[in-house]
């Protein structure tokens, strides 16, 4: 099918990341197999079948095609996304959908509910989504997905599995939750964002964003007046800490050309943090 809106494809352990994301213009995530996706700065056709969604902070750029997803799925005859988002959003997200509704008469039905740092939203059995707090304006959010896996207790392992089912029927708790951090979004943030938030280091898959990557007087400005973003440098000063197996760096200032960009990052950073960094672009 012809790709409208583009956007890249990177397969790791199972799980593909599928997304695009440019500073100031749009930035769109999805994971097909987990069922969720980050930010709606964009829609691509296909990403209508993906009902589960995370909005970082209400930047056009990363929410201005959220009616879009919500109109086409009822079009489609699919169910309402679920669209998890900054509270104080949610009543202005409410009326932008009621006006469209009042402009095409369409339908535009979505849950919208209303996240705020340190929440867990469990999407599925083997999934819990939580919401962090990271620095940008006016409220910036970041989300991890945990994989969830039960596991039975050292202490009954030796047991039958009839034993245990009876242990378990009489109300034992048998298993144990396991959680390892699979994937993590960062959202738009300035490296404060990663530090007040360890795990970003230690998910399986990190798709963070570095909009700044040169030294000249620009980029240097843009950081000195702390605009709230991440430069390339942070992630040299930062290399040991990046546990990740899979490291997507993305939301690249339309100032560089990708070509331009990817000199710029293999130049300062030769052995891509061991081959796992990846820019999108
Ligand atoms: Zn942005
Ligand atoms: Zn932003």
């Amino acid at each position: 099918m012809m790709r409208i809106m583009p956007y890249r494809t990177v397969k790791h352990a199972g799980l593909t990341i599928e997304g695009l994301s440019l500073a100031g213009v749009q930035t769109y995530w999805r994971v097909p197999e987990l069922k969720i996706g980050f930010d709606l700065g964009g829609c691509p056709w296909q990403f209508l079948s993906t009902p589960n969604w995370f909005i970082s902070h209400t930047h056009l750029d990363h929410i201005s095609m959220l009616p879009l997803l919500v109109g086409r799925r009822y079009f489609l005859g699919q169910t309402p996304p679920k669209i998890y988002l900054p509270h104080e959003a949610v009543r202005p997200v409410e009326i932008i959908l009621a006006q469209y509704r009042r402009l095409d008469r369409g339908r535009y039905e979505a849950e919208l509910i209303g996240v705020e740092p340190g929440d867990e939203i469990r999407i599925g059995r083997e999934l819990i989504v939580e919401v962090v707090e990271v620095d940008h304006y006016p409220v910036g959010l970041g989300y991890i997905a945990w994989n969830i896996r039960r596991k039975l207790r050292e202490e009954f392992q030796h047991l039958s599995q009839e034993e245990i089912r009876n242990l378990a029927v009489a109300g034992t708790e048998v298993s144990r939750e396991l959680r390892r951090p699979q994937v993590a979004y960062l959202g738009d943030t300035s490296p404060r964002g990663l530090d007040r938030n360890p795990t970003m280091y230690e998910a399986q898959i990190l798709i963070a964003e570095m909009t700044f990557l040169s030294e000249d007087d620009d980029d240097t400005l843009a950081i000195l007046s702390k605009r709230r973003h991440m430069h390339l440098r942070h992630f040299i000063e930062r290399r040991e800490l990046f546990k990740n197996e899979l490291i997507i760096a993305s939301h690249i200032s339309t100032r560089y050309h990708p070509k331009q960009a990817a000199a710029i990052v293999e130049q300062a950073i030769p052995d891509m943090l061991d081959g796992r960094l990846r820019l999108i672009m």
